[in-house]
């Protein structure tokens, strides 16, 4: 009988969920939709200086709007002190883990002279209780660590299920702090007793843990604890190669979010870095979720590749039904007209109308918005482009064209047709009319195709504007 999967997402809520978190969750969800197993959410907040409320809602925010609901959850460590504390005294009466009184500053000048010595860093074992030795009288006034009895020889192994095996010899690994003086547990040990308690199957986690791994599965041995198996997957690198920074790239979830990214671009394009089907670039969550298998993610590292992440976007903008796209929209175009005293009602023109005109040529929500927003601002004519872009050899051809435009029918062929016919009677080619109707019409000389701008606008707006030709 094989055992459900359940795996788990553990962040520390010690700032924004960032992409590369977000792809880990994406992996850990996946491996446990695939088979129909539990996704669990664990928050390791135990680092009580830097995590904070502010980030734990951040964190479940992102989840929420990437859509990666787990099924059991979430869990706080902060609220798990007293398992872990029943555990270490557990593991101190079973003998796998003892008091350590070596003061901080005996633990600094023991490092120094081995490092002296040339030899490795780590702590000597005045404590660690042995058949046949005798332990030093327990000195007065010192509250002792715990510390985990960790194997002294032999190797400790796994085959990591995107790095294939990995090994480290226990000689190198110290005796592990796993409760402080004051009786909190370190953060090894809680992450230790919650992937055990909550029966995970499978830790998926950034390569940065790699190290943890040997300690804390020496740990889960002492306590006769299954195994689960280990994924380490590499970083997300920055485009030009190097650690990803906030300073280089948004990183956190919510920045996409902001920018006008949709959460299920986000998602299909985290699924492919470091993950692929085939070809395959443009998926489904349920196809994703239907081919995911643990055994393909990549062991070496993927670049960030904001291009891609445009063009599925853009893909996936352009898939969205017109109504729901347009509600995306509407405050987007709202928050941007708050800051104008220059803005007009946003039912003043069709905003559908806007939306699928610039759709296709949009990268972000917020690149249709910012074009949506130009037209909900009050017109002041932009005199100087006008003088520039009106003269003797295209004005006669201009005031003809208004001329005709007064009682031309009003759609987008018939305008066309205006525009080419009154081209051929001039002799002339369309910039001459297009870059100038432009200037009048919006104070600048790019806009997307004139008839869909006339049709928005309207023939009143269209001819009160050009009248300052
Ligand atoms: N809390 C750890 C982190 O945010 C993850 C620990 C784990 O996945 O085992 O890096």
């Amino acid at each position: 009988m094989t055992t459900a999967i359940r795996t788990r997402f553990a962040p520390s809520p010690t700032g924004a969920l960032h992409i590369g978190g977000a792809r880990t969750a994406l992996f850990s969800w996946a491996l446990a939709k695939h088979s129909g197993g539990t996704f669990v959410l664990r928050i390791e907040d135990t680092d009580v200086e830097r995590s904070t409320q502010q980030n734990v809602d951040e964190i479940l925010n992102s989840m929420k709007w990437l859509d990666l609901t787990h099924d059991d959850g979430p869990y706080y460590q902060m609220q798990r002190m007293a398992r872990y504390r029943d555990v270490v005294q557990q593991m101190l009466a079973d003998g796998t883990a003892y008091y350590c009184y070596t003061s901080r500053e005996e633990l600094d000048s023991m490092r120094a002279a081995q490092k002296e010595r040339g030899e490795r860093e780590k702590y000597d074992g005045t404590w660690r209780p042995e058949a046949g030795k005798t332990l030093p009288a327990i000195p007065d006034g010192v509250a002792p660590v715990v510390r985990f009895k960790n194997p002294l020889s032999g190797t400790t192994s796994w085959v990591d299920v995107v790095k294939g095996l990995i090994q480290f010899d226990n000689v190198e690994l110290d005796d592990l702090i796993i409760a402080r003086p004051d009786g909190t547990p370190t953060y090894n040990f809680c992450v230790v007793i919650d992937d055990w308690d909550m029966g995970i199957t499978h830790v998926i986690r950034g390569d940065d843990h790699v190290n943890n791994t040997p300690k804390q599965i020496n740990i889960l041995k002492a306590l006769n604890a299954p195994l689960p198996e280990y994924g380490h997957i590499p970083m997300i690198l920055a485009p030009d190669g190097t650690k990803l920074s906030k300073r280089k790239n948004a990183t956190a979830v919510m920045d996409y979010e902001a920018m006008g990214y949709l959460p299920e671009a986000l998602l299909n394009y985290l699924a492919r870095l470091g993950w692929g089907h085939g070809d395959d670039e443009v998926f489904t969550r349920e196809q994703f979720v239907a081919w995911f298998d643990v055994s393909q993610l990549s062991s070496s590292s993927s670049q960030w590749d904001p291009k891609k992440l445009n063009w599925l976007n853009n893909h996936y903008i352009n898939q969205k039904d017109q109504q729901a796209l347009t509600q995306m929209i509407l405050p987007r175009v709202q928050k941007r007209l708050a800051q104008r005293e220059d803005a007009l009602p946003t039912d003043t023109y069709s905003l559908s109308d806007i939306v699928a005109l610039y759709k296709s040529r949009s990268d972000t929500l917020e690149d249709i918005a910012a074009a949506a927003e130009m037209f909900y601002l009050k017109h002041t004519p932009n005199t100087a482009l006008i003088n520039e872009q009106i003269n003797d050899a295209n004005r006669p051809m201009l005031l003809d064209f208004i001329a005709k435009l007064k009682t031309v029918e009003w759609q987008k062929e018939a305008i066309n047709a205006l525009i080419k016919s009154t081209l051929a009677a001039h002799g002339l080619k369309m910039p001459m009319l297009g870059v100038p109707l432009r200037a009048l019409l919006f104070g600048q000389a790019q806009s997307p195709s004139l008839d869909a701008v006339f049709m928005i606008l309207g023939r009143d707006v269209v001819l009160q504007r050009l009248s300052a030709a």
